[in-house]
């Protein structure tokens, strides 16, 4: 009774929950599986962002629960946002031994232990998303297969956008501890780690709500200078960030410390004031427009990953139009392109001309076309400028190592090094555009 196997959908943070999870039960003595075929213990760290990732959260229950028709012993536990949004839906797919709410995922691994020890189906505390007060610690020194870490800053949102259930399925905003931040940064720096990847449902909200304030940390700007300032710290790079929390003084630190990537996710979501209205965000296409260009000005070469939602309920062609015409004329780099998705119980649901699905696949077409067309000239501006280039290895095969640069770039390289293994830090000097990625040589 001890192999354990973890399917994870979603996003950082999740990527970031499952990993941890996996690292405890790894130093209790488990050994990781890595099918769930051959697994005596299967963890769910389910998603509920869109329709598809309801619709594969359950799929991946079934699929378990059948596993366990024909294995009995097999224990099934199931957390993450589907489950917290769903419950109901899921105890009706089948006997699972344990459901473990959004905020009590630290205790996985306790509960596979007692599962294991008292055989019998896990009757935990299981609370509601909008009773969640404070952060659920998940410490991990190791980030499993990944070759950069991720940290866990900060979980939940209190910005209800109209269309977007997270925070009926992550709560309040909580921040980490700043000290716990540190402590496992330096921790993931003694195991070999070069690059912290930051991962916050709503990170620009960190330190908001601390009812005490800390003495010197207590915004994303002052962790992320603590950060840079740890010695012999390489490389920081954030995740998603809304455009209105881009503070002065974040912006100040990203520009003094080069420790941070040049490269933003920065969700736009539409290039239409209406359409940004109805959605509830909190920006129009002025403030976004004076954030890229700052960013562009003042962080050489700097890419910037631009979320964008096509298909809201009343987004004319008209408007459509505008959203593309505005991200064609912005020095963006390339485009996440998602295409609306109705939640129930969110305010967009319920809104008159929802969008036909042909309509949105063509608009969300459209703009994966201009993505790639930005991606293209992003590149070709690298290599005229010959701008240099760093990359944390993923993988190496038949004498070449692939990764991701700083500026979020695919680059490939002839390995001159036998030595050098996944996550290592390289530095490069650009050759030539292969398709959507770099071909470099080592310095
Ligand atoms: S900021 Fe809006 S889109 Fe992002 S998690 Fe919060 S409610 Fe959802």
């Amino acid at each position: 009774m001890n192999k354990v196997y973890i399917e994870t959908l979603g996003c950082k943070v999740n990527q970031y929950e499952s990993a941890a999870i996996m690292d405890t039960l790894v130093n209790m003595g488990f050994e990781i599986a890595e099918k769930d075929i051959n697994a005596d213990i299967l963890i769910l760290n389910s998603c509920t962002v869109t329709n598809r990732t309801d619709f594969k959260s359950r799929n991946i229950i079934r699929r378990f629960l059948k596993l366990k028709s024909e294995s009995p012993e097999k224990i099934i536990i199931v957390s993450g946002c589907y489950l917290q949004r769903e419950k109901e839906q899921a105890i009706a797919l089948g006997d699972i031994d344990a459901l473990v709410d959004n905020n009590s995922k630290s205790t996985i691994p306790s509960i596979v232990e007692q599962i294991i020890s008292s055989k019998n189906t896990f009757n935990n505390k299981y609370q509601q998303a909008h009773d969640f007060v404070c952060f659920d610690e998940l410490p991990s020194s190791s980030m499993g297969e990944k070759s950069r870490a991720f940290i866990k800053i900060q979980d939940g949102c209190n910005f209800y956008c109209s269309y977007c259930a997270i925070p009926y399925a992550r709560g309040n905003p909580r921040s980490r501890d700043p000290e716990s931040i540190l402590q496992q940064v330096k921790e993931m720096m003694d195991n070999g780690y070069h690059e912290f990847v930051l991962a916050g449902i709503n990170q620009g909200l960190y330190g908001m709500d601390f009812k005490v304030k800390h003495q010197y940390i207590n915004s994303l700007a002052d962790l992320i200078q603590a950060i840079c300032d740890i010695p012999n710290n390489k490389k920081i790079r954030l995740s998603s960030v809304e455009p209105q929390l881009f503070t002065n003084e974040l912006l100040r630190v990203l520009y003094n410390n080069d420790q941070v990537c040049p490269h933003f996710h920065i969700p736009l979501q539409s290039g239409s004031d209406n359409i940004l209205k109805a959605m509830k965000r909190k920006y129009d296409t002025h403030l976004f427009q004076n954030l890229v260009n700052n960013l562009v000005q003042n962080k050489a070469n700097t890419a910037l990953g631009i979320d964008v939602i096509v298909g809201f309920p009343g987004e004319t062609d008209e408007l459509f139009e505008q959203t593309y015409q505005f991200l064609k004329a912005l020095p963006i780099t390339y485009l996440h392109v998602f295409i609306y998705s109705k939640r129930r119980n969110t305010v967009a649901a319920n809104m008159p001309h929802q969008i036909n699905g042909k309509i949105a696949k063509e608009r969300s077409q459209k703009l994966i076309e201009l993505s790639q067309k930005k991606l293209h000239e992003y590149i070709n501006n690298l290599l005229n400028k010959k701008v240099e280039l760093t990359c944390i290895v993923e993988t190496c095969e038949d004498g070449y190592c692939y990764g991701m640069t700083d500026h979020f770039v695919r680059t490939k390289f002839f390995c001159k090094d036998q030595s050098i293994e996944k996550g290592s830090l390289i530095s490069l000097n650009p050759i030539k555009a292969e398709s959507d990625y770099i071909l470099a040589e080592m310095k």
